[in-house]
């Protein structure tokens, strides 16, 4: 069994890629900064639930803190590393903070990772660095460097940034551009949350781009299936080429926003009342993931429909927020 590093295990994948790593009878050291982006409550929540494993233990620590930072991954096998600043819209207001997490942080781990190298060095990216590329679906082989927002742009970074360490270290790297993750624990700041809680407590929606944007939502137990089947399949150096990969991980199933609030309206029981609005700066109207690198290598696919994972999202949230 190996010791894994997971950055952002109190956040919503991380909890999850804690969880099935434990349950799997691996030894995980969760990282996490606890950082206010969102309710704080709902990440100790995701902590209580991981801290009965015996296998579990908790750093709170920013990525930022270099020194914390190797402390956490000296000793590790792998490191899975999900800690970010998230969210597309808020990168707008608050840009430093992205800097400072996604390019400085992903600094701190990469040089962690070369003081103590890991076997595996698996990161997020995310869907937000094909911009508002055209070509349907997304292939890891398309051209991405017109980012729309910061956010994508730090991830971008991120990839580019893991190619140095790979090529100059032969540190193996898996980056993994993840398309709109849903399900329980799911993130507030996100489509499935607002539109749940406006539509249980009888509140308008808001709508962007009139509802016609197509996302390839997916579900978060398919998004950790991705990250395990990756894990313990390292990169390898071929000739020239260093030990360095990127995957989508997605659904492969883009739905019009409009679709996906009726699928949610039918497993809330209501009918949701909507606001029409244009599309918001940094936005990109479709994402569709394509995937068969990663089912080639690992087998991935996802299992999980819409019909079939929105009512456990909402089920979990009216249990949760008992609502
Ligand atoms: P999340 O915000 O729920 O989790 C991120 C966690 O990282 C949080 O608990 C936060 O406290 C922690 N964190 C943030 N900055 C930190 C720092 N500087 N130091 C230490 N901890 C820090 O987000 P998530 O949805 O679970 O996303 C996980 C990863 O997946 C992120 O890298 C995100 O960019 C990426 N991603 C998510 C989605 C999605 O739809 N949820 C899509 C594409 C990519």
């Amino acid at each position: 069994m190996a010791k894994i590093l997971v950055t952002g295990a109190a956040g919503f994948i991380g909890y999850h890629a804690s969880r099935r790593l434990l349950e799997q009878g691996h030894e995980v050291v969760g990282l996490d900064n606890m950082n206010l982006y969102y309710d704080v409550s709902l990440k100790e929540g995701r902590l209580a639930e991981l801290r009965p494993f015996p296998g579990f233990r908790f750093v709170k620590a920013s990525l930022e803190d270099a020194e914390a930072v190797d402390l956490a991954v000296e000793g590790m096998d792998a490191v899975i590393h999900l800690a970010a600043q998230a969210g597309v819209r808020y990168s707008l207001e608050n840009p430093r903070v992205y800097v400072q997490s996604n390019v400085v942080g992903f600094l701190n781990i990469l040089e962690s990772c070369r003081a103590h190298p890991v076997k595996h060095l698996v990161y997020a990216s995310s869907s937000s660095v094909y911009g508002g590329n055209k070509k349907m679906p997304f292939s890891t082989e398309d051209r991405v460097d017109h980012p729309v927002s910061l956010y994508a742009a730090t991830k971008k970074s991120n990839e580019l940034m893991a190619h140095v360490y790979s090529h100059l270290f032969d540190l193996p790297t898996t980056g993994l551009r993840f398309f709109t993750v849903y399900g329980p624990w799911g993130r507030p700041d996100m489509a499935p949350t607002l539109f749940t809680q406006a539509i249980l407590e009888g509140k308008p929606i808001k709508v962007f781009n009139n509802g016609d944007m197509r996302r390839d939502f997916t579900y978060v137990g398919d998004i950790v299936s991705g990250i395990v089947s990756v894990l313990d399949r390292p990169p390898v150096r071929e000739g020239e080429n260093a030990p360095y990969r990127l995957f989508n991980i997605g659904n492969s199933e883009p739905v019009q926003l409009l679709r996906f609030i009726e699928i949610l309206e039918h497993a809330i029981g209501r009918e949701a009342e909507k606001v029409l609005l244009p599309m918001q700066p940094g936005d990109v109207p479709a994402t569709f993931s394509d995937t068969s690198d990663l089912e080639r290598l690992t087998g991935f696919r996802p299992l999980t429909s819409l019909e079939e994972g929105i009512p456990q999202f909402v089920e979990w949230y009216r249990r949760y927020y008992a609502i």
